[in-house]
């Protein structure tokens, strides 16, 4: 279900969404088709509808089933085409929402559960149309609900132009419309749970993805610098909590620019991209994190990790980076990395950083391709 849901908001075309909301609408459509011809036929449910308006109903789900039909033959042999359709899918949020209009409008605006077919369905097209066609479709439909609404308020029409007064016998609503009402409350009442699911089920979808977005870099696909700011901050947070230790490494591609000079961009980013991985892939998942801080910049946080150990991780690193061929295109080129380490004790996020930076800095001053440690000051 899950899967089908990210389909359709992922890789559905425009004319496949049309599609969806088509099929989806066009089934109660002509449900309500038979039900109101069935009524016509019986003497006794006959008798609590005006016909006329019955009939002119049932050509309004005729024409707007037509309608449907052709705009699915339309577009079924272009549905994977990127394209947009946006007279049809106009097109179809009109007719649908009128259809639904009207039925509404002539068994009674208040007392009518169409009303929850009528916000259900004009829903499916919100969640799988664009926004304009949808919001043109819901004033047009709006402005008769409340058109009709002023017209039986000032007396011009009665209220339930389809229903007479055989619905009432004695006072009483008749059996049939009771069971008519109550099929129609929970029909759409069905629909719009199950659209809300949909539309929750949406947003959740929405919401996963931006915040996976907010925290990644885009070329490496690791943690990008917001998220490795946060992330520092919640372990020397902890660390002073609960006294566990805290390493940093700070990690600088040494001359980065000339890789760009004498292979170009593209291959400096295919460097950037395998650094990533080799990041990825030399520290423990999923306690350590290893972040893209901007251009050729990284770092890796170690929590729960005393200098030793660090050291190691950091010497490791920047031994499988030098000894690495990276490869573009036919290009086979190498490159090294100096490491700038701390420990964190008790310091907070600014010295922190201060301290892994002087340290790289260092690192770069003594030759590059290696790892140095901060030394502590004096407080
Ligand atoms: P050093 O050893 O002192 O660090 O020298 P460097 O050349 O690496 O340092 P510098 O900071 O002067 O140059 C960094 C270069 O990294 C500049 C820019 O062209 C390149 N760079 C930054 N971001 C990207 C990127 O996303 N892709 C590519 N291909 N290059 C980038
Ligand atoms: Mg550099
Ligand atoms: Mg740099």
């Amino acid at each position: 279900m899950r899967r089908l849901l990210e389909r359709i908001f992922e890789e559905f075309t425009p004319n496949a969404r049309v599609l969806v909301a088509v099929g989806a609408a066009t089934p109660f459509l002509v449900v309500y088709f038979v039900l109101h011809g069935m009524a016509l036929r019986h003497e006794e449910f006959r008798q609590g509808l005006h016909a006329g308006p019955v009939v002119g109903l049932q050509a309004l789900f005729l024409l707007c089933s037509a309608i449907n039909l052709g705009i699915g033959l339309k577009l079924w042999p272009r549905r994977w085409v990127n394209e947009p359709a946006d007279d049809l899918t106009q097109l179809a949020c009109l007719s649908i929402g009128l259809a639904y209009t009207l039925l509404c409008m002539l068994s009674g605006t208040f007392t009518s559960g169409t009303n929850l077919i009528l916000v259900g369905v004009l829903a499916i097209g919100l969640l799988l149309f664009e926004l304009r066609p949808m919001v043109v479709a819901y004033l047009v439909c709006a402005a008769l609900l409340v058109g009709q609404d002023i017209a039986v308020i000032a007396g011009w029409l009665p209220y339930a132009p389809a229903l007479s007064e055989g619905v009432f016998p004695g006072g009483k609503p008749a059996w049939w419309f009771v069971w008519w009402r109550q099929y129609v409350l929970y029909a759409g009442w069905a629909v719009m749970i199950g659209l809300l699911l949909f539309l929750l089920a949406r947003l959740d979808h929405l919401h996963e993805n931006l915040t996976r977005l907010s925290y990644t870099d885009g070329l490496t696909g690791l943690a990008n610098r917001r998220r490795f700011m946060d992330l520092l901050g919640t372990e020397l947070a902890r660390q002073a909590r609960q006294g566990q230790e805290l390493c940093l490494l700070l990690i600088d591609v040494d001359h980065f620019k000339d890789v760009n000079d004498r292979h170009g961009h593209h291959a400096g980013d295919a460097v950037l991209r395998d650094l990533g991985r080799i990041l990825m892939a030399s520290v423990r998942t999923p306690t350590d994190l290893p972040a893209r801080l901007g251009g050729e910049e990284f770092a890796v946080v170690l929590p729960d990790t005393r200098l030793d150990e660090a050291r190691r991780v950091a010497e490791r690193l920047r031994e499988q980076v030098a000894t690495h061929v990276f490869q573009d295109g036919g290009q086979r080129l190498r490159v090294t990395v100096s490491v700038g380490l701390v420990a964190a004790r008790d310091m907070n996020l600014a010295t922190l950083l201060q301290q892994a930076d002087l340290a790289l800095y260092r690192a770069k001053e003594t030759g590059r391709n290696r790892v140095v440690e901060a030394v502590e000051r004096a407080p």
